[in-house]
């Protein structure tokens, strides 16, 4: 069989040989037949009625399914059903996103066979075959059975029974089918049988299937061509979630559709198979040419779903221990196995297994975990049951890398995919719009593995940083999505893959934590465990969870809620968006409303009534307070009034465990900047960076006056916490703010004044970078916190910071091998370039030439933008665009050049012009690059370049224009308003002398 066609929908097999051979009059006869014969793949809709097409509708269980009941049994008459593949189909349930209800599968045996082999690197068009058996319970009479598979061509396909069972394969019949075809547009494939199959009897499906081994995609099978041993290897791996496991074999693709599968891999002798379960056997085959193949078997998985199947065919070497009796091994290439690159996940694999079987007290239930890593893999990582998938640089720590922060990111990562065990592999959501419960509570629970890993790490600034920061950026109520998808909101398969996003990963993380901190930490894993012991192996929704919370709840008397977990948790997960609370510390009264990006006047009569109801955990003058509730849209605590005369102060939402933002009065907030002048310690760290993180956000987007979130900035010469001062100069010291002409008033105000609080902080940790830059090396926040510091110090002309970027910069390019402390080296060769002459410029290209390290590639690329001569700048762009692509592929240089004071200039004339080379060198085809930034996509109709913009380094204005990425994916026609929007923000974007040019270039 040739490959599935991919232009149409209605594609049936048994069709398309007969089209091949007959001439255009006979087809016409053949439609006028299929008519009269009542099969209407050519009529039009109106005309259904009278055609018999069955009703679109699935058959309800225990129905006869009202699938054709003209069909002919006659072959010679079945082709006519047919139709070109661009020819309508009737509506049916291949027109619906969910598998019609009338199979549950049970139990698949699949077979897979990749015609891969160790000396073939280059073949082209590597393909795959298989077979599965997959034994199916039937609910309700259909003669018509739809199962997933995409890009597969099924060479034949049969099914057995009904199965009886203790009886032999002789006794069981078959059920003829008839015709099989593709609904591809749905990834469907359509078998139509001769007759119903029976409600409550098992069959078996039997198909043979080929496909294809992908090299430039991570979806389904794939291949990775590698390096390892000084020889080019290549090796197989798969990616199933959400919907890829329709691309290697046909099955009923959807979560909550759980199975057992015996597996059995056939490979080259010399790669070692791999897949969820431990290898139960081995035997040999010969193929048809002579050639020797290994048949590897697998044990029998648990029931999972499709999502979680998992390969890997390699010529991998490993390490492995034992974690309380089960084999844990760690895949990579040989020479980083050889230098020890997967020892330090070795190492903490088991005991982030043991740490969460016993918190969680459910035992890990598969007898071994293989995880491997990939040179290339798209996703990060993936939690498939017993085998993992990472992409080495996450998960393999080079010799050098003795930074913590490699060390936290491996951590965090093997600690999310090991979360998965439990939270998504045992108990797995019903259906994608409650992705959430998978990722939010192994994002959460990262946390808990890193304190117990690292238990001096604190914790709750390492969860603001990491995960509320960048979420309470983007979310707010009207475009950002809420946690729980509803169901009806899915059209399109391609959407399940754009829920894998900030608000399920970080906003579900936030729901986990907020929710564990006013339970408490006991009633949190308990309620936990038993709704993990009640839907193992089986599904849930976020329901089924509040349940087990509540449950929980009414077991005890000591926690008392304002409201069911249900009610409390929905206003979270079922909204968009968070609230402002808003303290008046003079009368008490707290009040709640929606948070939008750029508020204006009465904006909330707009769109939302909707209230939250709000844990309020708080501390007045340092002390813990005890829990109340914003149940409704505002309320009275007296216990919360201060006077003006006294010398109290009060914070609300300790820890941040609330996912909401705070406001107060003027009486509040000066009472906190007085008491932040008086003696900062007092507040503790989490909440002077609260109060600045709040107090900016809030300001940004008319909450409050500027002048509010300054004066907290008063103290600042006082601390010495990086993490506060990498909030406040993330807010403040902006490329826009100090390269903006029109800022020529304001900015050398604020500089004077940062600089002037600044040099404390800078005095520290530039000493330390000078003396003893080693005990850094374990301080997380610290190595997550640095660069910001280094850079605003740089920008803002600190003369010690330039001096020091040059001893820095000097000192490596003698000595390559005393390499630059990770987290400023960006910064210092950008300073070390600008500060510089052509002959460091020259330097960094030569060792940029000789550079095959991506990650340093990239940052070498951008620091030879940072010159400040504007004749290197026009020779750089010029090499950019003369060069081959490959050259300079890692960085869009243009763009680096345009982000500089001196560069935009430049880098305007010189795209003026060079328009026609930077088009078809850099741009190619339609290509959108520079996802942070402005973001422009060149289409191919000559002139016309389609910019959209943002405000550098602040999503805000962004969003403001009603854009949000899937909105954008969605539909084209939102870029125009982008453009405006870009051109309405003109003075705060960067690249806007850019951003607007083309529009007045005419090819
Ligand atoms: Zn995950």
């Amino acid at each position: 069989m040739g490959p599935p066609s991919s232009s149409g929908f209605y594609m049936s097999r048994a069709v398309a040989l007969l089209l091949a051979g007959l001439a255009a009059a006979l087809l016409l006869a053949l439609t006028v037949l299929a008519a009269l014969y009542g099969h209407c793949a050519r009529v039009a809709p109106s005309e259904l009625q009278d055609c018999g097409v069955p009703d679109a509708a699935p058959s309800p269980p225990g129905e006869q399914d009202q699938s054709p009941p003209t069909r002919k049994p006659d072959p010679a008459l079945e082709p006519t059903v047919a139709a070109t593949p661009d020819s309508w189909r009737p509506p049916g349930p291949w027109d619906q996103m969910r598998l019609p209800p009338w199979l549950v599968p049970l139990h698949y045996e699949l077979e897979l066979w990749p015609q891969l082999r160790p000396d073939e690197l280059s073949a082209p068009a590597l393909r795959f075959t298989g077979r599965v058996n997959i034994t199916v319970r039937c609910t309700a009479a259909s003669a018509r059975l739809l199962l997933h598979s995409f890009l597969l061509d099924c060479d034949s396909a049969e099914v057995r029974g009904p199965l009886s069972p203790g009886t032999g394969d002789a006794t069981v019949g078959r059920v003829p089918v008839d015709d099989m075809w593709f609904a591809l547009d749905m990834q469907y494939m359509v078998l139509e049988l001769r007759e119903a199959l029976q409600p409550g009897s098992l069959y078996e499906l039997q198909l043979n299937f080929s496909g294809p081994l992908y090299q430039d995609t991570r979806e389904g099978l794939f291949l990775n061509v590698y390096t390892d041993q000084g020889e080019r290897r290549v090796l197989l791996a798969s990616q199933m979630e959400p919907t890829f496991a329709r691309n290697v074999f046909p099955c009923f693709d959807e979560p909550a559709l759980k199975a057992t599968f015996n597996i059995t891999v056939i490979h080259h002798p010399s790669y070692v198979a791999l897949s969820n379960m431990p290898k139960l056997g081995q035997s040999e085959k010969e193929d048809v040419n002579g050639s020797k193949w290994t048949i590897t078997t697998f044990y029998t998985t648990p029931r999972m779903s499709t999502y979680l199947v998992s390969f890997a065919i390699c010529d991998y070497d490993h390490v492995s221990r034992t974690e309380r009796g089960k084999e844990i091994r760690i895949w990579a290439r040989k020479d980083a196995i050889a230098n020890g690159n997967a020892d330090f996940a070795l190492n903490i694999t088991g005991p982030i297994f043991s740490f969460l079987e016993d918190l969680l007290n459910i035992s890990y239930p598969l007898p071994k975990t293989d995880i491997i890593a990939l040179p290339v893999f798209d996703n990060r990582a993936m939690e498939n049951w017993g085998l993992m998938i990472f992409d080495e640089s996450l998960l393999l720590l080079q010799p050098d890398d003795q930074l913590t922060e490699k060390k936290m990111v491996i951590s965090y990562l093997v600690s999310h995919e090991i979360g998965h065990q439990w939270f998504g592999n045992l108990v797995t959501m019903s259906w994608w719009n409650n992705i959430w419960l998978n990722e939010g509570f192994a994002s959460y629970f990262e946390f808990g593995v890193i304190n117990y890993l690292y238990p001096k790490l604190p914790r709750n600034e390492i969860f603001f940083s990491n995960i509320l920061h960048d979420v309470l950026k983007k979310d707010h109520v009207l475009v950002s999505r809420a946690v729980s998808t509803k169901l009806e909101n899915f059209t399109e398969t391609n959407e399940i893959n754009e829920l894998f996003d900030l608000f399920t990963y970080n906003k579900g993380a936030s729901m986990a934590r907020m929710l564990a901190s006013f339970l408490n930490e006991n009633l949190f894993i308990s309620a936990l465990k038993s709704y993990l012991e009640t839907f193992a192996y089986s599904n849930a929704e976020q329901d089924d969870l509040w349940r087990h919370f509540q449950m929980a709840i009414d077991d005890q008397s000591e926690i008392v809620l304002p409201a069911t977990v249900k009610s409390i948790m929905d206003s979270w997960t079922h909204q968009s968006g968070f609230p402002v609370i808003t303290l008046n510390v003079s009368t008490g009264v707290m009040k709640q409303e929606p948070f939008y990006l750029g508020k204006v006047k009465n904006q909330t009569l707009l769109a939302h009534n909707d209230t939250w109801i709000v844990p309020i955990f708080w501390i007045k003058n340092g002390t813990t307070q005890s829990l109340v509730w914003l149940d409704k849209s505002s309320k009275v605590f007296p216990e919360m009034q201060v006077s003006d005369s006294d010398h109290d102060w009060v914070i609300l939402n300790l820890n941040i465990t609330g996912y909401y933002r705070v406001n107060y009065d003027k009486l509040g907030w000066k009472k906190l900047n007085q008491q932040l002048e008086k003696d900062p310690k007092a507040i503790p760290a989490i909440h002077r960076l609260q109060l600045i993180d709040d107090a900016f956000s809030l300001s940004k987007n008319n909450y409050i006056e500027i002048e509010t979130a300054l004066d907290l900035t008063k103290y600042l010469a006082e601390e010495d916490e990086i993490i506060v001062w990498h909030a406040v100069l993330v807010n403040l010291v902006t490329r826009d703010l100090v390269y903006d002409v029109n800022n020529y008033d304001i900015y050398p105000l604020l500089k004077k004044y940062l600089l002037k609080r600044l040099i404390s902080i800078w005095n520290i940790y530039s000493t330390i970078i000078r003396e003893n830059v080693a005990a850094l090396q374990d301080d997380y926040l610290v190595l997550i916190s640095l660069e910001k510091l280094f850079e605003a110090a740089c920008l803002l002309g600190l003369e010690d910071c330039l001096q020091l970027s040059r001893e820095l910069f000097k000192n490596w390019t003698n000595h390559p091998e005393n390499e630059i402390l990770y987290p400023i080296s960006t910064v210092v060769l950008c300073y070390g370039i600008a500060l510089g002459s052509n002959k460091e410029w020259d330097l960094l290209l030569n060792i940029y030439m000789n550079n095959t390290n991506e990650e340093e590639r990239i940052q070498l690329a951008y620091a030879m933008s940072c010159s400040k001569d504007p004749w290197i700048l026009h020779r750089y762009m010029e090499y950019a665009v003369t060069m081959s692509p490959s050259i300079f592929n890692e960085r869009n240089i243009i763009e680096d050049v345009a982000e500089s004071e001196v560069g935009r200039y430049i880098a305007k004339d010189f795209l003026i012009n060079n328009w026609q080379a930077v088009w078809t060198t850099i741009i190619g085809d339609s290509h959108v690059y520079n996802r942070e930034n402005c973001k422009y996509r060149f289409t191919d109709h000559g002139a016309a370049a389609v910019f959209q913009c943002h405000v550098g380094g602040t999503p805000e204005a962004y969003n403001s224009s009603q854009i949000t990425d899937s909105e954008e994916r969605k539909s084209e026609k939102q870029k125009p308003k982008c453009q405006d929007s870009c051109m309405a923000m003109e003075k705060h974007i960067i690249l806007c002398p850019l951003s607007v040019l083309p529009l007045h270039i005419r090819m």
